[in-house]
């Protein structure tokens, strides 16, 4: 280990990382290609004009070579008569020479003949035999374009590190380049590593997933500049990573993702440090992306990006991307920044920078930004609708509501929606958005749960939020509405109805008729998060049940295998029921039914739109409700979800 500089197994800052990596100069030259290639690469040195643009004197209108001082008397009543001594057509050297009472005809672009000094455009003269009537004067230099006026030679036309578009590729031929000095593309080596990756279009067996990473991360590399060449899938297996290894040391760079964390099949790192001067980093104080490896291979550098999809999207572009852009001699690509609230409190780790990726929405109070929720778990669709991320400091266990804090937009505008949909998530919204998008309205819809919902619609954020929320009443939504405080502000039209109940394995083998049969037939559930709806009426419905056997509520939950067990989503509830890891589960009929399992039906849960007033005759807000009341929506609903005599209706809260 003599000489080798490395931090290891302890965690790097971010600002040390920044620093490690701005220290290292991994340059890999320059290439001179045709300027037939030339586009869209980077300029690697200041070039000068080598020649005048243009070349000579040149007129830039077909007209007659003229004297401009002969033409001062002409006008369209008094033309000036000119005697015409030749033709001069664009590519030749004249060999006349213009002289007091005489023209030339000149074709756009040829060169001015010796002695004249303007061009008289051909609709202000008419030729008659071998004379010409001049009806207009013209001034010295007038339609002529003089030798270098475009470029001089010997000045600067384009400045190293130019990436080259349409108009400088012209420049560089105006003064004659065939072939330009360009930053070479780094060519740079990916491969995943991971026993459960399959390559996307291949059949996925038990336990294997998609190769996510090598694709995402190959289209960030073309973006900058660089030359992705994808090697593969290596088992976890330190030969086969070495031999991997190898055959990517031809590259100018390399990264793989996955097997970068302490486990036993983390092998990235051993493997790394084989080289000299090995591993530099191994472990970043962030979150996402801490067990990411940075390494310097023989003078290569190398990263191992971690795993889980999102994490290694976000670590390529705070720490990778801008090493990649420098060896391609591209400018950091600046995000761009706005300032926005914080609408919840949010929760974050001491001791990492946390990268927090948003949504951005424009409310009353300016811009307001939406924690994108399934980011940690590598949900590689959190990133895909999202709008930017904020940066949370190390010394920060929260954010609080109404901080402000500022936001790195992915793209360089931000689009806010015509129609903001903020709510409890369901499957009926996205139908609904289909026909709304059809009707070209730009819709976004975030999930932040019936109450998160209700919030945004208070500030302004949203227009409308989706909610269902049951009160102990029995009643759905508007008690609720009235405890919120949001009495004579808004209307609540009624959705649809949302068949809940008990989601069951096919064919119901444990005979699952009723909640009572949860409880006595001791089968193992899986439960919803508290504050759902669901769970709501769950416990509504034990309650009754503790109540009617003459038992403790606490005591009934606590007998129930699985009770503590959270699903955040239908679609959760349902996989652990046709995996087998519970028997029963509640939740929607719809969700049943997309994994075929059997249901058993409980209540409908009725599913209504909370609308701000000041917002309800808005365009957007409108087509909204008539495309509620339709029949094609009702025909587009999927099983589970219908709409009822009451859908459309309007509530006066
Ligand atoms: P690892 O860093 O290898 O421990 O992986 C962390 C998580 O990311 C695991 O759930 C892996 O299955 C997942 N993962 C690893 N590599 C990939 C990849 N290339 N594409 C998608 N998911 C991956
Ligand atoms: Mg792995």
């Amino acid at each position: 280990m003599e000489g080798k500089k490395k931090v290891f197994r302890k965690l790097v800052t971010q600002n040390e990382v920044f620093k490690i990596l701005e220290s290292m100069n991994f340059k890999i030259g320059t290439e001179r290609i045709s300027v037939v290639d030339a586009y869209g690469r980077v300029v690697a040195k200041d070039y000068e004009a080598i020649t005048d643009s243009p070349p000579f004197d040149k007129s830039t209108m077909d007209g007659y070579a003229v004297i401009a001082e002969n033409t001062f008397n002409a006008d369209e009543d008094s033309p000036v008569e000119l005697k015409l001594i030749g033709r001069i057509p664009a590519g030749s050297e004249p060999k006349l020479e213009i002289e007091n009472g005489t023209t030339a005809e000149i074709s756009t672009g040829a060169m001015i003949p010796k002695g004249a000094n303007a061009v008289v455009m051909e609709e202000y003269c008419e030729e008659r035999e071998n004379r010409v009537l001049i009806y207009r004067a013209v001034t010295p230099g007038e339609n002529v374009m003089y030798a270098g006026s475009d470029i001089m030679a010997g000045e600067l036309i384009l400045r190293e590190g130019t990436t080259l578009t349409s108009r400088e590729v012209g420049v560089l031929c105006a003064v004659g380049y065939s072939e330009v000095e360009v930053y070479r593309k780094p060519k740079v080596a990916i491969f995943s590593t991971g026993n459960e990756l399959v390559n996307p279009g291949l059949k996925l067996e038990m336990g294997k997933i998609y190769d996510i990473n090598s694709y995402s991360l190959i289209s960030s590399l073309k973006e900058d500049g660089a030359i992705p060449v994808f090697l593969g899938i290596v088992r976890d297996d330190e030969e086969e990573i070495e031999r991997m290894v190898s055959k990517a040391m031809e590259f100018d760079a390399i990264i793989c993702s996955g097997g970068t964390s302490a486990g036993a099949g983390d092998l990235v790192y051993k493997v790394f440090d084989k080289f000299e001067p090995g591993v530099i980093v191994h472990g970043i104080a962030v979150k996402p992306g801490k067990p990411t490896i940075i390494a310097n291979l023989n003078g290569k550098p190398a990263f191992g990006l971690p795993g889980n999809p999102t994490s290694a999207l976000m670590i390529y572009k705070i720490f990778v991307s801008p090493l990649i852009r420098k060896m391609a001699g591209l400018e950091d690509k600046k995000d761009k920044v706005i300032s926005a609230r914080v609408p919840m409190r949010v929760n974050s780790a001491v001791g990492r920078v946390e990268y927090l990726p948003v949504n951005i929405v424009r409310g009353d109070e300016g811009f307001s930004v939406y924690p994108v929720s399934g980011y940690y778990s590598g949900a590689i669709t959190a990133l895909s609708e999202t709008d930017g991320f904020i940066v949370i400091e190390e010394d920060k266990s929260f954010l609080e509501e109404g901080e402000i804090v500022r936001v790195r937009l992915f793209s360089d505008e931000i689009k806010p929606a015509d129609l903001m949909i903020i709510g409890s998530h369901c499957v009926g919204v996205d139908v609904m958005a289909k026909f709304l998008r059809e009707n070209k309205i730009k819709v976004k819809s975030i999930n932040a749960g019936s109450s998160g919902g209700i919030s945004a619609v208070r500030r302004g954020e949203a227009d409308i939020a989706g909610i269902h929320l049951l009160d102990e009443s029995g009643e759905y939504n508007v008690p609720y509405l009235k405890r919120y405080g949001l009495e004579g502000r808004c209307y609540l039209v009624k959705g649809y109805l949302r068949e809940q109940g008990i989601i069951v394995k096919e064919g119901n083998p444990l005979g699952i008729r009723k909640i009572e049969d949860i409880v006595d037939k001791s089968v193992t559930i899986v439960n919803r998060n508290r504050g759902s709806g669901t769970r709501i009426l769950f416990d509504m419905e034990l309650k009754k049940i503790s109540e009617k056997k003459g038992v403790d509520f606490k005591d009934l939950t606590s007998r129930i295998k699985g009770y503590n067990i959270e699903a955040k989503s239908h679609t959760s509830v349902a996989v652990s029921v046709a995996s087998g890891k519970a028997d029963v589960g509640l939740g929607i009929k719809t969700v049943a039914d997309r994994f075929s399992l059997d249901f058993v039906p409980l209540r409908a849960e009725e599913y209504d739109f909370l609308i701000l007033k000041s917002k309800f005759e808005r365009e957007e807000v409108r087509k909204f409700v008539e495309i509620l009341k339709s029949a094609e929506f009702k025909k587009s609903l999927p099983s589970g979800i219908r709409t009822y005599e009451r859908t459309g209706e309007v509530v006066v809260i």
